[in-house]
């Protein structure tokens, strides 16, 4: 079979069988598709040897770049010897000696590390641990949790309950849970019609009118520390994660840092609550921590959490809850290698510099004529295109203008994925400067052309 009866081979079948995530299919069977073949370092490559730079880090999980001589060579090593078993009545080597890195390298007080396979189901760890706590503490009238506004912390129900992102969360409202929403810290397009800093962080002064009123009744809070992500890519201003964290404490209600995005070193540390010196209850991770590789996920809490489960089986405080890949071992296996390449190569030290080259042309594209923010936090970015840039009017959603730039951007060999009308540029930790620079001017160039 020649290459394009190959391509027409796979998109039949591909048509024919397959059901994308977050893709309207009608749109998709139209279009023709990039089909990957292979990957090296920041690149992908297309069954045509066409090589593009995987500008999103294929959906910020890629660190250290693909096909990663120590995390590859970790995942062959421990397939010579078992590639699962079960963590529900045993253990394994691999599953503890990462469970006490994790420790090690996350806040201080979090000291019991729970296996799941995904960021949705960390979440939902996270939230089911935050509410039996209460439960076992006698406290039962704490069943609530209170989210942000533009949150996204998974696809799942739970997860869905506390996410706050109209578009994907409405239509399954009647299935939901009761959460209370605080406004997002989103600066640019503030819904308290405020300017920062002389706003004073109302933002956080709403987000306590709640807690004074109905800290008897909420459980938990969940955040995605610094960055909230599929929101679009609003970083929270200097101060804030610190004072959510103070009302976390004032309230008695237990923080839940979703660092499933903006965990392993995508804010420029490994972990984004470091930037505040903020200790959650609960710290739910996944994407990055296997470097890209398989899918793991792990939900991190304290001493003191853990032991409100103690107990004997007939009091039935055991937290009923597991996946079954929960702590695989190839996965466990490739998380390993990848924290070992972190220290090895001094990934996060040597990120900084790449954050300053990536502020700079940042700097360049918030000139443009359509661009009406630009945001970053480290590795993570949004530039948010807006059809007016004194009144920020934005694109009408139907225009799809962050799809034309990024289709626009694939012409010219590299592969990012908009969030409505934001760009969004995450690539791998380990990209060289030089990539960095074409990465930029790739998107400098498509957003000119399509918008100007
Ligand atoms: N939380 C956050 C902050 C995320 O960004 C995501 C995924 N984008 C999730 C949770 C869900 O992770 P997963 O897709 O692995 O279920």
């Amino acid at each position: 079979m020649n290459i394009q009866s190959f391509k027409k081979h796979i998109e039949k079948l591909d048509k024919k069988y397959l059901w994308h995530p977050f893709t309207q299919m009608k749109e998709w069977a139209e279009e023709s598709s990039i089909i990957i073949a292979e990957g090296h370092g920041s690149f992908i490559k297309d069954i045509f040897g066409r090589w593009y730079i995987d500008g999103v880090s294929s959906v910020w999980v890629t660190v250290h770049g693909h096909r990663k001589k120590e995390i590859d060579g970790a995942i062959k090593d421990q397939l010579s010897k078992i590639s699962h078993s079960t963590l529900l009545g045993l253990t394994h080597p691999l599953a503890v000696t990462l469970a006490e890195r994790l420790v090690k390298i996350s806040p201080k007080g979090l000291s019991k590390v729970f296996y799941s396979d995904n960021g949705s189901t960390a979440v939902e760890i996270g939230l089911k641990m935050a509410f039996q706590y209460w439960q076992h503490k006698g406290i039962k009238g704490k069943t609530r949790f209170l989210s942000l506004k533009n949150a996204y912390h998974g696809d799942t129900i739970g997860a869905v309950s506390v996410g706050g992102i109209d578009i994907f969360h409405k239509i399954f409202s009647p299935l939901l849970f009761q959460c209370h929403r605080a406004p997002s810290p989103y600066c640019y397009r503030c819904e308290l019609e405020k300017v920062y800093p002389s706003c004073k962080f109302l933002c956080l002064i709403k987000m306590q009118d709640i807690l004074q009123k109905n800290h008897d009744k909420i459980a938990g809070l969940i955040i995605e520390p610094l960055v909230q992500g599929a929101g679009g890519m609003i970083v929270s201003p200097a101060g804030y994660l610190k004072g959510v964290r103070r009302l976390c404490g004032k309230y008695n209600i237990l923080m839940i840092a979703d660092e499933v995005a903006t965990g392993f070193g995508r804010t420029g540390k490994m972990f984004a609550c470091e930037h505040e010196d903020v200790s959650p209850d609960i710290l739910c991770l996944a994407k990055g921590i296997t470097g890209g590789y398989l899918p793991l996920a792990a939900t991190l809490t304290t001493e003191k959490i853990y032991k409100a489960f103690l107990g004997k089986y007939k009091d039935l405080k055991t937290f009923f809850h597991g996946h079954t890949y929960t702590g695989n071992q190839l996965a466990c296996a490739a998380a390993l290698a990848s924290l070992g390449v972190f220290y090895k190569e001094k990934t996060l030290k040597k990120l900084q510099k790449n954050i300053e080259i990536l502020k700079k042309e940042l700097d360049n594209m918030a000139e443009f004529l359509h661009v009406g923010d630009v945001r970053q936090k480290g590795f993570m970015t949004g530039i948010e295109l807006v059809k007016d840039k004194k009144t920020r009017e934005p694109y009408s959603l139907k225009k799809k203008m962050g799809w034309k730039v990024c289709y626009r951007a694939r012409e010219k060999g590299l592969i990012i994925r908009p969030l409505g009308n934001v760009i969004v540029l995450m690539p791998p930790l380990s990209i060289s400067h030089q990539e960095l620079k074409s990465l930029t001017s790739i998107t400098a160039e498509a957003i000119r052309q399509v918008t100007e």
